[in-house]
């Protein structure tokens, strides 16, 4: 058995079937007729009446954000351990993150915390679901409401996850994906805003189209950005989600394999296999090893890479990210949770083309690895 890499996508569908309609219909770029087709599944998928397709889910993020008018001056709420796609879209802006720390067992943002952080400054909080499992959004959406604030929900992670039976991308203002090849459905690269309200949606396409007015087309209010979505991504993005549903069977399946064959070795926590609001989706199937263990996840890594086998940490704190300290921004803030997970906790194999036996083969390296630490 060769290397077994974090990640490989499933492509047995109907994509070379609708990438060949591209090419012989000559319908290539943005202006093809799936990228409709397309914004109208997915958004339909999760209950939203709009969908804004656009180059990739940080590219959402960023269009979310501007789509909702924060702009210096403002702040917006979220985990400090996310992507960085999440800190970015707001500093790119000129408004400020505000973060809160991590649940040790959810591994998302503690909503605990966010009253707190509210200031009259906040303009938005920006919620985050976390590698399986969907943030506690009751709370939070009372503190929005409670408080007059936006919510941005970043479901990236979890297409064809629910929260209370609801599904994952309905909450909020405004919520993303992203279609990377490891996210659920994939279109290479790809992201998506979904909304409810018609005039967000308007505005969303407008500045992903360089904010072109509709009458005078090279006459411009406002710089936007070329963030378009193209046909090709489209047929890419039809044909996964049509298996969307097995997609996530065959997650949830796995998860559950990898948790019945893990369980037993001593060092490690697990992702939580339930909530009170949700079944864990297993995006990536992530583990965080216990504090008496004397490696961190950079030693897990490179032990998992000598057995032949691919593995990532998890994210890196946005409080600790060198390019917002050098700017004196964040410091001296702690969030000990979260700065534990990016230190402590990394991902297996997960994506959609592992098979049972290279699974049996990380279990049985993990195994081997961990007999040596405990
Ligand atoms: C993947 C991901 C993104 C960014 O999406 P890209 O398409 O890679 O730009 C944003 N947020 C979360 C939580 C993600 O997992």
């Amino acid at each position: 058995m060769g290397f077994i890499p974090v990640n490989e996508p499933l492509l047995n569908g109907n994509e070379k079937k609708y990438l060949c309609e591209c090419i012989d219909t000559g319908w290539i770029s943005s202006e093809g007729p799936f990228v409709k087709e397309f914004e109208k599944k997915l958004s339909a998928s999760v209950g939203r009446a709009y969908g804004v397709a656009v180059s990739n889910g940080t590219a959402a993020l960023e269009i979310a954000v501007r789509a909702l008018g924060i702009e210096p001056g403002d702040e917006v709420i979220m985990p400090t351990f996310t992507i960085i796609s999440c800190a970015a879209a707001v500093t790119k802006a000129g408004a400020v993150p505000v973060f809160v720390d991590s649940d040790l067992k959810t591994w998302n943002m503690n909503v605990d915390e966010i009253e707190a952080k509210i200031t009259d400054r906040t303009k938005a909080i920006l919620v985050v679901h976390i590698y399986g499992l969907p943030v506690e959004l009751e709370p939070v959406l009372a503190l929005a409401e409670k408080y007059g604030l936006k919510m941005i929900e970043d479901a990236a992670e979890m297409l064809g996850q629910t929260y209370k039976g609801l599904p994952c991308g309905s909450f909020g203002d405004l919520s993303i994906f992203s279609f990377y090849p490891n996210k659920h459905v994939t279109t290479g690269e790809g992201g998506m805003v979904v909304m409810n309200d018609a005039g967000l949606a308007e505005r969303c396409r407008s500045l992903r189209n360089l904010c072109f007015q509709r009458d005078v087309r090279y006459v411009h209010d406002e710089i936007g950005y070329n963030y378009r979505f193209t046909n090709l991504q489209a047929a890419l993005g039809l044909a996964q989600i049509e298996q969307l549903e097995e997609a996530v069977k065959r997650k949830r399946a796995m998860g559950r394999y990898y948790t019945k064959k893990l369980r037993e070795i001593g060092g490690l926590m697990l992702p939580l296999e339930t909530t009170a609001y949700a079944d864990n989706i297993y995006w990536v199937y992530g583990m965080v090893l216990e504090q008496n263990i004397p490696i961190d996840n950079k030693g897990m890594q490179k032990l998992l890479a000598e057995k032949g086998i691919g593995s990532r940490t998890f994210f890196w704190c946005m409080h600790e990210q060198p390019v917002y300290r050098k700017t004196g921004m964040f410091l001296g803030e702690v969030y000990p949770n979260a700065e534990y997970l990016a230190r402590k906790g990394f991902y297996i194999p997960s994506g959609l083309a592992l098979t049972k036996m290279q699974m049996d083969k990380v279990i049985e390296a993990i195994k081997d690895i961990m007999k040596q630490m405990v």
